[in-house]
């Protein structure tokens, strides 16, 4: 659990270099450089962990890459106190982001071995999401209506069951698309009935995946 001043020093490189890359929000920047990726990331990879790439975590999963973790807050537009939900914990990485940025998250995984090791790791360095083991196709509706929701696996198709979840004036980012590259899209809902969608360049994410493993 050690956070030395070499990670701190890789850390602010890596905040610099996503900078550069287009993230402008400071309050992401901080977040990025407050939480400590090398704990999320499996021991043989612990070295890359301020690399601006994803990693396999447990589970044939991906940690993402923190550029796209920022780009899909930064498009959020996270507000304290929101209430967002995020599909696929994996590694946590991207809720203890959120929690960072004064949200209050709800996170579900299909993956066991995924939720425990979030469980495990997350509350030990500070970051208390709702966790839940359980199919994301479903959201939480006992929890609806959040203020955003954030998916972190490709979706083949928006998402209508999530869109319910989502409170007038929220926004849901997604990769949207099949296997290979999708696009980063995001959703603001105007009306109970209405929204609109912008697209936001090409990404490479997981699949979502039916049923609880
Ligand atoms: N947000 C993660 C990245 C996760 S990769 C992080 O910060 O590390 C995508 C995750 O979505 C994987 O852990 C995968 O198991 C999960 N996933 C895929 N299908 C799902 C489903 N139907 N419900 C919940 N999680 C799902």
């Amino acid at each position: 659990m050690e956070d030395t001043y070499l990670h701190k020093g890789l850390r602010k490189k890596l905040v610099e270099e996503i900078k550069g890359k287009g993230i402008k929000d400071k309050r992401i920047l901080e977040a990025i450089n407050k939480v400590p990726r090398h704990l999320f990331m499996d021991s043989s990879f612990v070295h890359f962990a301020y690399k601006d790439q994803a990693f396999p975590i447990a589970a044939n999963q991906t940690i993402s890459q923190p550029f796209t973790v920022a780009f899909q807050t930064q498009l959020l537009d996270i507000q304290k106190g929101d209430k967002v939900l995020e599909i696929g914990t994996g590694s946590g990485y991207q809720a203890a982001i959120l929690l960072a940025l004064g949200a209050k998250v709800y996170t579900i995984e299909r993956q066991k071995a995924l939720n425990i090791g979030a469980q495990n790791l997350l509350p030990k360095i500070g970051y208390r999401p709702h966790f839940f083991y359980g199919d994301g196709f479903q959201g939480l509706p006992t929890y609806a209506p959040f203020d955003k929701v954030i998916i972190t696996a490709a979706f083949n198709e928006i998402p209508d069951k999530l869109v319910e979840q989502l409170k007038v004036g929220g926004k849901m980012v997604l990769p949207l698309g099949g296997r290979g590259t999708q696009i980063m899209t995001l959703l603001e809902k105007y009306s109970e009935k209405d929204y609109k969608i912008s697209e936001h360049g090409a990404f490479v994410f997981v699949p979502m995946l039916k049923g609880k493993v």
